[in-house]
């Protein structure tokens, strides 16, 4: 299963902290790529030293229309849509798990009515207003079903080895 993200809008005060966690997130919970605007462009930066340190090939790419990225995807993905007004994401799971392409679209403010429409499923997490991040993260832990944690970040610079206490960390 081939997960990306579409990250569309920001607030009215660029939020690159948010946009930045919302790419960390897709990255170590298994998403492979993200698309975004409208940011700083230093976090493409702060995700390859990402992938040097800890390894991995996640991929940012920054997009001038969202429209644009969305029709490119369309034959080939189904579009997940996150709003706490969809489905609930424990009903829709098992059906969104079947395919091989799935592009995931998470907004920071009011998302055009449009985006609701064109995607495949609306996808809550729980039907109360909450994060990106976290919607994002509870949507990639259910589609892998927790594997993403055993997931392999390959060509690291470091690879920590978990312990009880203190931090053990391998370096290349
Ligand atoms: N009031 C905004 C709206 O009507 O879309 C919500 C903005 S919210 C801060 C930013 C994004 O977080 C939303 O676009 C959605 O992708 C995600 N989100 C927030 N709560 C959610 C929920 N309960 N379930 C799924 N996604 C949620």
């Amino acid at each position: 299963m081939k997960i990306e993200v579409l990250r569309i809008g920001q607030r009215v005060i660029r939020d690159d902290r948010v946009t930045t966690h919302v790419a960390l997130v897709a990255r170590a919970f298994g998403a492979s790529k993200i698309y975004m605007n409208e940011v700083d462009p230093e976090i493409e930066n702060t995700i390859k030293r990402m992938n040097k340190t800890w390894g991995g090939e996640f991929e940012v790419e920054f997009f001038e229309d969202w429209k644009k990225v969305l029709k490119s995807k369309i034959e080939e993905y189904k579009i997940v849509h996150l709003t706490m007004y969809g489905e609930k994401i424990d009903d829709v799971a098992k059906e969104i798990r079947k395919n091989q392409n799935i592009l995931i679209v998470v907004g920071a403010e009011k998302v055009p009515r449009t985006i609701y429409e064109k995607s495949d499923y609306n996808v809550s997490v729980s039907n109360q207003p909450h994060s990106e991040i976290s919607a994002l993260a509870i949507v990639l832990d259910r589609l892998h079903k927790g594997k993403q944690f055993d997931m392999k970040f390959d060509n690291s610079d470091r690879t920590i080895i978990p312990t009880k206490k203190g931090k053990k960390v391998v370096s290349k």
